[in-house]
């Protein structure tokens, strides 16, 4: 963090010049020849010689061959083990391969095998709780509850379960937070509140939504209890989006990775808010009440005496895809183990229903074609480098991140690459195709050392570094870059910018908005020629000049202390001294 002068291994070929220079240069419209000895340095902030000029490497019209190539109907929509999906990854293997890149997954290896399995949950109309007194609630599937199995078998059982409420469900020892409180849970049904504590700003981050309020941490947490079910209580300020969104997004085929010995329940179930309320009222308790006493560090579970039995049958298909990468090798002796990863994913629904249109293809044109092609151009930058930077470059683009995050999760836990050696994570996805902006939002902003890399840079491109507009709605947790996250490793989702110059205040805003609305995981996402692509360039020559001042400077970025993922980094930093 300090500002290092020039690091005794680093070598003349990843001479390193400041940010500051380069900038000046760039501003100044270009050069070829940076500043090789400079008078002052911004704190840590190195770039490879060159570095200037091979931004401008990145152009509008290569990125618009490759969105145009990987959204063309040819690739089918590419849905995991379709295909199209192999057809996307073999145009995305060919590309890295034209660059001059390494395959990054051994020799020839432009592909790790990512195994997945489609769990369809036939779960019955309704499911009941009984009262030790006598009385009993049901409640419907879809209108009321809904979930999946938890575990990859094609049948499952649940007989006579006791029913706990356990308030967050969250053990946080850096929170000094724990509610289960060893409590005995084994074979329990786990009723939980859904987000995490957000009413005092020293707790979780306050309304920031941290790991710990995802439902994913929820049936995780439940399942190191030996939990037999979770069910986390719906509403819509917790979740961010309304109960139709849970009821369709838990129906049908859910595809996860093959399973392997963690704990798992077997099932991960939805309760609407009133179906919450009849059952709390069931056992005679008052859900408001149970809510209350959760919000406090001193809670404990509350065994609300209710039991419940639960059968059904599930239907299993596997399915093999792969993530993809090149690696660009680093040309420090020392730092070249050390990787910079840049991501986007490559999947996204494949073929389904006709639109009004008659459309069936979802050819997930920004969604994620663009971002994959912003990782190619941001490689062919870096390979236009005169010399490669002293950190290895992996360009990943990860598998089946629309099904649940499971590509870069899994690549994360492999251990091809041990997570102590990796720099960071630059993700990309949803690129902006809209024009300029005065600004650069990332999701993420206040938790790594990767915003003070990246605020000069922008600075450097006339624009400021802002953070996501609603940190309540988690979307840090929702796209590739929190696998990196979960195994400690820095990591940002490079966004876009919404301050769109030329255009009136609030048009960044509506234009996103009206996208989702019309063709957010629709067939019509397809690329567009009212596209404005200046704007991606831009975007995209600034991830380059990020990730190369990352895999230049001397130290990995740090979390910002205290981060709900800096004790995972600190394990796997000490695993590798
Ligand atoms: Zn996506």
């Amino acid at each position: 963090m300090s500002g290092h002068l020039e690091h005794p291994r680093a070598r003349a070929a990843a001479r390193a010049v400041t940010v500051l220079s380069v900038l000046a240069a760039m501003i100044a419209g270009g050069c070829s020849r940076p500043e090789t000895a400079p008078e002052t340095r911004a704190a840590g902030l190195t770039l490879p010689a060159g570095a200037a000029v091979a931004a401008e490497a990145i152009t509008a019209d290569d990125l618009l061959r490759d969105v145009t190539e990987l959204s063309s109907d040819a690739m089918e929509g590419r849905l995991p083990g379709s295909a199209g999906d192999r057809r996307a990854r073999a145009y995305l293997a060919a590309q890295l391969g034209e660059l001059g890149l390494e395959p990054a997954f051994g020799e020839d290896g432009w592909e790790q095998p990512v195994p997945i399995v489609g769990v369809t949950s036939h779960l019955p109309e309704t499911w009941s709780f009984r009262a030790p007194g006598g009385g009993e609630v049901a409640f419907r599937l879809g209108d009321e509850y809904t979930g999946a199995s938890g575990v990859q078998q094609r049948s499952v059982s649940i007989d006579d379960a006791e029913l706990v409420f356990v308030g967050y469900g969250i053990q946080a020892p850096e929170e000094g937070w724990d509610d289960f409180k060893g409590a005995e849970l084994a074979g329990k049904v786990l009723l939980m509140l859904n987000d995490d504590p957000d009413w005092d700003p020293a707790l979780f981050g306050g309304e920031r939504k941290l790991s710990y309020g995802r439902w994913t941490y929820k049936y995780e947490s439940a399942a190191r209890q030996g939990a037999a079910a979770a069910v986390i209580i719906h509403t819509t300020p917790s979740a961010g989006y309304p109960w139709q969104v849970v009821r369709t997004g838990w129906a049908g085929e859910q595809f996860e990775l093959a399973a392997g010995d963690e704990p798992r329940t077997l099932l991960k179930a939805w309760l609407a808010e009133g179906a919450a309320r009849r059952l709390a009222a069931l056992t005679g308790h008052d859900l408001d009440r149970l809510v209350e006493s959760a919000r406090s560090p001193g809670f404990a579970p509350v065994a609300l005496g209710a039991t419940t039995s639960l059968r059904f049958a599930a239907d299993l298909h596997s399915a093999a895809t792969a993530n993809v990468g090149g690696i660009l090798r680093g040309a420090d002796p020392e730092l070249a183990d050390e990787l910079v990863v840049i991501s986007a994913h490559h999947d996204h629904f494949g073929v389904g229903e006709p639109d009004a249109t008659g459309d069936t293809i979802y050819n997930g044109a920004l969604d994620n074609c663009v971002a994959m092609a912003q990782t190619l151009a941001v490689a062919r930058a870096f390979t236009t480098l005169p010399a490669p930077p002293r950190r290895s470059i992996l360009f990943l683009f990860p598998a089946a991140e629309e099904q649940g995050i499971l590509g870069s999760a899994y690549f994360a836990r492999s251990g091809a690459f041990h997570s102590g050696r990796i720099a960071a994570d630059i993700n990309f996805e949803l690129g902006n195709v809209w024009g300029l902006t005065r600004d650069v939002t990332i999701f993420g902003k206040g938790k790594s050392e990767l915003d003070e890399l990246l605020a000069p840079l922008a600075e450097g491109q006339g624009r400021v570094l802002v953070g996501e507009p609603d940190v309540r709605a988690g979307w840090f947790y929702r796209s590739d870059q929190i696998s990196f996250a979960r195994v400690g490793v820095p990591a940002i989702w490079f966004k876009s910018g919404t301050d769109f110059i030329g255009r009136p205040a609030g048009w960044g805003e509506a234009t996103y908005a009206e996208w989702i609305e019309r063709k957010y995981h629709q067939p019509s996402d397809e690329v567009d020629p009212s596209w404005t692509l200046d704007g991606l360039v831009q975007d995209a020559r600034l991830a380059f000049l990020l990730a190369a001042t990352v895999a230049t400077r001397d130290a990995m970025p740090a979390w910002v202390p205290g981060d709900e993922f800096e004790d995972e980094r600190l394990a796997a930093l000490a695993e590798l001294r």
